[in-house]
């Protein structure tokens, strides 16, 4: 009876909570990224997305809502090209190449590289494979071919990193340029990179604390490539990140803490997981889950929920199915993302993503590409998680 006189006197709207896990919501937020434009480590569009999303965070009410700084070397891509007796043509720096100029005969990277200008074709081998060959042959640079073209005609070229970028010069060309290059041929692979050291990026954490023990982090990084806005790597994720943190507000307090990180850095070589990891040692190596929101939804490909525990996989897949989704179980998450510092900490993680896409790291990565619909269920997905691992309740 106390209740319901409880319940009476407060006013009818203030009770309705809002639906942040729309497509609507999820599509603005997500525009609100992308239009800054490509979000590269080092450009003043990497600090206006950390701006965004830190007022994104202030505003949802999160604890202890902050911008925390880390100092690294960043890659800046400069202009590239390969010229032969063909002439010359443009190509696309991979992170972190070096700069400089190598010369050699064009050699395909499947037989002998050794002192020669490696050659790899985007549909006989993915850039990973072809970039360990080279560099174990003993190739002197490597031009790799990205043969997709988009639904307009336009080459789909590739950027993207390596993990050990910084002993070979690399480089993506589109099937048109590659098509003019002939094996054997002395080329010359040209690179123009520069690298900022001391740069300053920011991670941008916010918390809801618990009620009890445990913590959960769930991460998405803002930085991207330049070629495109970056629509599902990852202004998606970030937008995600935002509406997961505003729905957890509007929800009762969870029982684990729940830290929202959005990270930079990332694109190359995971430097603000590394860095909040390492700023915040003890607190990590304390908690419970990481999840990570990278590529969360994209324009083709299987939805993959992968963790490393068999129950929290289990979780995951009913949640997409919930959802409407065709989920596909991919084991333990793969080291491309953020919670991979938090994994070498011993936490359990989650990633649930879409790939492939031939859009991924190309000038093609854009919102059109984008079924907000579809994405929105994939966001609701992860609240179905968040919801369980964090303990909310419901
Ligand atoms: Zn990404």
């Amino acid at each position: 009876m106390l209740i319901w006189q409880l319940a009476c006197t407060i006013p009818a709207d203030s009770a309705a909570t809002r639906d942040w896990l729309t497509a609507d919501e999820l599509g603005a937020s997500t525009e609100a990224l992308t239009a800054i434009g490509p979000r590269m480590n080092g450009t003043p569009e990497e600090v206006e997305a950390g701006e965004l999303v830190e007022a994104w965070f202030i505003d949802a009410g999160l604890t202890d809502a902050r911008a925390e700084p880390f100092v690294w070397d960043c890659w800046q891509r400069g202009s590239a090209s390969v010229s032969s007796s063909a002439g010359v043509g443009e190509a696309l720096a991979w992170s972190p190449s070096p700069a400089g100029s190598v010369t050699g005969v064009l050699a395909r990277v499947e037989g002998d590289v050794d002192g020669k200008l490696a050659l790899s074709r985007s549909a006989q081998m993915n850039r990973a494979r072809a970039f360990a060959d080279a560099l174990l042959g003993g190739a002197v640079g490597l031009v790799h071919v990205s043969e997709d073209v988009a639904e307009d005609g336009t080459d789909l070229i590739e950027v993207g990193h390596t993990l050990d970028g910084s002993s070979l010069p690399a480089a993506a060309v589109s099937g048109s340029v590659g098509n003019a290059l002939t094996v054997g041929d002395e080329v010359t692979l040209t690179i123009d990179a520069t690298v900022l050291e001391g740069h300053t990026s920011h991670n941008v954490v916010g918390r809801i604390p618990g009620t009890g023990a445990g913590r959960v982090y769930v991460v998405a990084h803002y930085d991207s490539w330049d070629p495109s806005e970056s629509a599902f790597d990852n202004a998606l994720g970030v937008a995600a990140l935002r509406l997961l943190a505003l729905q957890a507000m509007e929800s009762e307090a969870p029982r684990r803490e729940i830290v929202f990180l959005a990270t930079s850095g990332e694109e190359q070589g995971l430097q603000g997981a590394q860095a909040f990891v390492e700023q915040h040692e003890d607190e990590v190596r304390a908690s419970s889950f990481v999840m990570t929101l990278d590529v969360l939804w994209s324009g083709s490909g299987s939805f993959l929920v992968m963790a490393d525990s068999d129950a929290d996989r289990q979780l995951a897949m009913e949640a997409a199915l919930a959802e409407g989704l065709e989920p596909v179980a991919a084991g333990a998450p793969s080291a491309g993302s953020d919670h991979l510092p938090f994994q070498a900490r011993g936490l359990p993680a989650m990633w649930a993503t879409r790939q492939p896409d031939p859009h991924y790291h190309t000038t093609h990565d854009t919102l059109e590409y984008l079924d907000m619909d579809q994405a929105a269920a994939a966001l609701r997905s992860q609240w179905r998680v968040l919801v369980e691992v964090a303990e909310i309740p419901e």
